[in-house]
């Protein structure tokens, strides 16, 4: 597939094709360059997963790993990530992962990239790729991992931590569930605060597995 590479600045909707099937997006999102967070990530990151996959895992922005692999949730969280779907009962395989974000953000520290928190603008400019995946993949469940998500898609005012594991409509999908990023498990500060954060993202993560088991 070819297309004219956009200007810096072009908005997304401008980029969409005609007939927005995933393939056709997630070319085009290579070249994205609709906010400056293209100047700090190595490349687009886009979603991946079964193209009509039952449920969608939006995190909030690529991780060091997945700027450099090109892939979304392949470092250490997405590990985790793993691990705790697969306690919960969930086929990874079945499971389609993406991010609010597409570019990764950070900041150096030393010789480190180190995660930097994207800008409302930042999350507002890139949404319409995240609403084109939702559109064709039509997951009848959403999960938001961490706050940027969860606000993004359920809206600004959602409480994280006083709401999570239980399921919402959103004006992107009927049943949303958000819970705790993995990273967050990753930087709890001991092995008892690891465990107690990892427990939680299993038990938000079954409920998202119970409503997978309902009949449709
Ligand atoms: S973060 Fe999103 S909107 Fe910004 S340049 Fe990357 S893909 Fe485009």
């Amino acid at each position: 597939m070819t297309h004219r590479k956009p200007r810096p600045g072009t908005p997304v909707p401008d980029l969409l094709p005609d007939r927005p099937t995933l393939p056709k997006v997630r070319d085009v999102a290579k070249d994205c360059k609709a906010c400056d967070l293209y100047k700090t990530g190595t490349q687009t990151v886009f979603g991946e997963g079964p193209s009509r996959a039952e449920v969608m895992f939006v995190g909030e922005q690529p991780g060091d790993v997945e700027d450099l692999a090109g892939h979304p949730f392949v470092g250490p969280a997405g590990k985790l990530l793993d691990r705790a779907l697969a306690q919960a009962g969930i086929d990874r395989s079945l499971v389609y992962v993406t991010n609010v974000v597409k570019h990764f953000k950070w900041e150096p520290r030393g010789k480190r990239r180190i995660h930097k928190k994207p800008r409302v603008s930042e999350i507002k400019a890139c949404r319409p790729w995240l609403e084109a995946e939702l559109r064709a993949v039509k997951p009848s469940v959403i999960v938001c991992l961490g706050a940027t998500a969860a606000q993004s898609v359920i809206g600004p005012q959602f409480k994280l931590m006083a709401n999570r594991g239980t399921v919402i409509p959103s004006p992107l999908g009927e049943q949303v569930v958000a819970t705790i990023h993995p990273s967050a498990v990753l930087r709890a500060p001991d092995s008892e605060g690891r465990k107690q954060a990892y427990d939680s993202l299993v038990a938000d993560l079954k409920v998202v597995a119970r409503l997978l088991r309902k009949p449709r």
